[in-house]
């Protein structure tokens, strides 16, 4: 009995699952979830004592790696100031102006503390602009856990192989028309059919719940266009692509050079650099439309909480063009080794990748994931086996097959050197 299985079984009496977010049991790869007990730059640190190459990075905020320096003085600082003072505060305005300067669509911005809630009040925002009740989302994105947006919502609900949630109403549900992601003609027949009660689009800037999935040409472009032809809003989540697959985000990659702009944006995770700080952004007209300027309530105890904005300013702040140039590097270092070690073991698969973004799909070689339906078709049950092997050799991947590999600017060769040696045995255990 390790201490993880001890602590596991406690938590199991105590939380449903034993866990407070469900990938986080291993419910798809088996096993006993690891308890991690402390994090340094590339590493996490588990109860037992073991180490672990962490690909997770929190699921993504940990950009710079774990506790930098920078980001730990900024908030040790802040905590010595107190931990939230219910009012406004200099650093709200501080992270709102750094997320400006790097992303031009934003022209205003609220935060909040979790990506749910960005999207949540992005969607309740839509709605009280337009006037409109319809929202469209893609089979296989993954916005939160609000209800609406529950289904076909790839990431956990892909994990347990679920179409949905209990406890969404028909009526939540039937207010969400959901289509195939990368299906420009099912997005014009949406709107041909239904265009006048269309409120807004909303998609994943590049998706990585159901696995990577690279949005074909012009895909966000035209979706830009149909919303704006029909009067409704585009609503770009970047709350996993945000601040990580670049300097301005996927939309930094794509759009601000393609001459589209989404009406509004969402963000989370690295924004807050580790601590639970999100943000939804964009159009002036339309974020005015929120309290209290406008009639579309939202609101937060903890909304612009000066720990969590201390850690986001240090975070950006920090998050130089240098770091993105360094992770990408890393992204395709990684992808390619991941590729060599499989193909030579013998397992066909295809590597995923949007920007620095990438996941393993297995049995996919021949096109590639496009969509939610083909990620679902891939052999799941290698990467149990996979996951496994690696993390034995003390590497920690995501949980679910379904997930994005998350790289830092922590991680060096020594780290690399880790993985890259764990290879050949993991891609030897998902050929069985
Ligand atoms: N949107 C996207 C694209 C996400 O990946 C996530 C979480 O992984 C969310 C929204 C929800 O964010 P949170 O888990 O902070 O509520």
């Amino acid at each position: 009995m390790t201490r993880s299985d001890d602590l596991f079984a406690h938590a199991q009496t105590l939380m449903p699952g034993g866990v407070n977010s469900p990938v986080r049991a291993f419910g798809s790869v088996g096993g006993t979830p690891r308890f991690m007990v402390s994090a340094k730059g590339a590493y996490l640190t588990d109860a037992d004592g073991k180490d672990y190459v962490d690909l997770v990075c929190s699921w993504g905020p940990a950009l710079l790696g774990h506790a930098h320096p920078a980001v730990l003085d900024a908030v040790h600082a802040a905590v010595d100031r107190g931990l939230s003072f219910g009012a406004s505060t200099p650093d709200e305005a501080r992270l709102a102006e750094l997320v400006k300067e790097r992303v031009s669509a934003v022209e205003r911005l609220r935060m909040v503390s979790t990506g749910t809630e960005a999207t949540m009040t992005a969607v309740r925002l839509a709605r009280g602009f337009t006037g409109r009740n319809l929202i469209v989302k893609f089979a296989g994105c993954y916005h939160g856990h609000l209800d609406g947006l529950l289904a076909a919502a790839g990431s956990g609900l892909a994990t347990m192989a679920l179409p949905g949630s209990a406890g969404v109403t028909e009526a939540a549900a039937a207010e969400t028309l959901v289509l195939p992601y990368n299906d420009l003609d099912a997005v014009e027949a949406a709107f041909s059919a239904h265009g006048e009660h269309i409120a807004a689009v909303i998609t994943e800037a590049a998706p990585a719940n159901m696995g990577v999935v690279t949005p074909g040409e012009g895909f966000n472009a035209a979706l830009s266009r149909i919303t704006r032809e029909h009067g409704a809003l585009l609503i770009l989540d970047e709350v996993l692509t945000g601040f990580r697959t670049g300097y301005a985000g996927y939309w930094g990659l794509t759009g601000a050079t393609e001459g589209w702009t989404p009406d509004l944006l969402t963000f989370g995770k690295v924004i807050g650099g580790g601590m639970p700080t999100a943000a939804l952004g964009g159009r002036a007209d339309v974020m005015d439309y929120l309290a209290p300027l406008g009639p579309v309530y939202q609101a937060g105890t903890l909304s612009g909480n000066p720990v969590a904005m201390a850690a986001g300013v240090a975070t950006l702040t920090h998050a130089t063009p240098e770091v993105y140039s360094f992770v990408d590097g890393r992204s395709l270092e990684l992808s390619a080794a991941l590729s060599s070690a499989l193909d030579a073991a013998g397992v066909d698969h295809s590597i995923q990748r949007a920007g620095n973004l990438f996941s393993v799909a297995f049995g996919t070689s021949a096109n590639g994931v496009h969509n939610y339906a083909e990620a679902q078709a891939q052999d799941v049950f290698r990467y149990a086996p996979f996951f496994h092997s690696m993390l034995d050799s003390g590497v920690y991947l995501p949980p679910s097959v379904f997930e994005a590999w998350f790289l830092s600017a922590a991680h060096d060769d020594a780290a690399m050197n880790r993985i890259f040696d764990a290879l050949p045995a993991a891609a030897k255990a998902a050929a069985q």
